[in-house]
This record gives C-alpha cells, structure tokens and sequence, in this order.
C-alpha cells in the first residue's frame, strides 16, 4: 500500500518512519521497516498500526543506520499479520522486499522455488521476490556495483501483475533498488540524499525535485545519485519536476 525508501547521511529509520505515517492516510492493516548499517541488516514489522511497529522498535532498535525502507501493508495474500507484513528476507536474511501490488503468477513462482531448497515464511506472494532476488544475486555476482540492480531486472523480467517493488542487500550501505510496473514509484532528489516513495507526500518535507518512475523501469538509489534503467538494464531518458502544491503539516 505505502512504500518509502532512503539512502543518504541522516537516521534512515527516522525519516522511513516519518514518511510511512505521511502515507496513513491511504490505509493499512500492517507495518515493517529495513534498516542497513554496516553490513547488518535489521528488520521490524507489526500488524496493525504504525504505533504497534515504534512500539517493536522502541522494544528492540535496529542498527543505526543511514540506508532503510519501510511499508504499511494492505493484505491482499494472505491474512494481515507480524509473519504476513513486510518486508520479507531471503534465507539468508541479507535481501530485505517491500511490495505493493499483486505477483500474479507467485504460485508456480513459489513452487519452484520450493522445489530448489528455499524456505518460505509467510502466505504472501511478496516472498518469493525476496528468494528469487538471492538465487539471481549468487548468478550476477552480488559484489558488483549495480549487482542488486540486475538481480532485480532479472527478477522482474519472470514477474506478472503490478507491482511497486524496493529492495535492499546486506552487502551494499549504499544502494536502495526500486522497481515498478502498473503501480506507482516516485524518486525524491536530495543533496548527498535521496527518497523513494509510492508518493511524494513521504517525502516532501525533505525535497521538492522529484522523478516520476516510468513503466517497466528500475532505480538505482544512491546518497550520491540515481541512476534509471528498463528492465533490460538499457538507460532510461528521466524528467526531473518539481512539486509545487502545498502541503498541510
Ligand atoms: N500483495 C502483497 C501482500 O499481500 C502486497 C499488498 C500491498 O500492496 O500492500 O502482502
């Protein structure tokens, strides 16, 4: 239902969870958030209301970092709760998903991936994203420098529906992946920082200048920069506009 993400030099968690109280308004019935900070990656989500998720957080804070994501979720896959709300992970816990839409073809994806080993822990269709990013991730060498972002590509070129989808990998603080496809994904440009949001109203305290994903495009969000391509990795022509409406507070 609501996406945020953020790469730059502030508390990710902060302005993650800031964003996602800005998107409440769409409603929800869970929340989750991803923060990566030196090469862990923490992860907290609750059914619910957003208090109940600052409430896990507050319980149990994830590392501090300057890299993170979160969702409030409308369940459309199985029933709303803390198994069921994202983000989800892969096996090894070091792929973090957060998807709004629906996978349409998640069952056979789900069974194959079953087949080859993968454990999965939710009902959702969301899930498989997270294992078919970890296999797609140990084919494309997973150290290179856009190596999530193929994985992804990878990923979304077996993918049928709509899908908004963002990613984050343990191995690189500095790269936040987006990916769309008939639901929406819009960048915040920042300086030194950047946002990613299914709308600009998460984001639109921090930064005005924004670009709005194109179908069947991904996102390479760095602190220093964003890079857009298709999802046969070939770059994409983006059109930077600024957002002049008021907002009230
Ligand atoms: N289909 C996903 C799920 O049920 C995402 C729903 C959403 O858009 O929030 O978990």
């Amino acid at each position: 239902c609501g996406i945020v993400g953020y790469v730059g030099g502030r508390p990710a968690l902060d302005v993650v969870v800031d964003g996602l109280a800005r998107l409440e308004y769409r409603g929800y019935d869970s929340a989750g958030v991803a923060v990566l900070a030196d090469g862990r990656l923490g992860t907290a989500k609750r059914a619910g209301k957003l208090v109940n998720l600052r409430e896990a957080l507050a319980e149990e804070p994830p590392p501090a970092g300057t890299l993170g994501m979160g969702h409030t979720r409308w369940a459309t896959h199985g029933p709303p709760n803390d198994r069921n709300a994202h983000p989800h992970t892969d096996c090894t816990g070091s792929v973090a998903v957060i998807h709004n839409g629906i996978i349409e073809n998640f069952a056979e994806l789900r069974a194959e991936l079953e087949e080859a080993g993968h454990k999965l822990k939710s009902d959702t269709d969301t899930e498989a994203v997270a294992h078919l990013l970890e296999d797609e991730l140990a084919a494309v060498d997973g150290n290179a420098r856009d190596g999530l972002a193929e994985a992804m590509r990878r990923v979304c070129r077996r993918l049928e529906g709509a899908f908004t989808l963002v990613a984050v990998h343990a191995g690189d603080d500095d790269l936040v992946v987006g990916a769309r496809r008939n639901s929406p994904l819009v960048v915040g440009v920042g300086k030194g920082e950047n946002f990613l949001a299914s709308d600009v109203a998460a984001f639109i305290e921090h930064t005005r200048d924004a670009i709005e994903l194109g179908q069947d495009q991904i996102v390479e969000l760095r602190s220093g920069g964003v890079t857009v391509t298709d999802f046969e990795g070939r770059p994409a022509e983006v059109t930077e506009y600024h957002v002049d409406w008021d907002v009230s507070a």
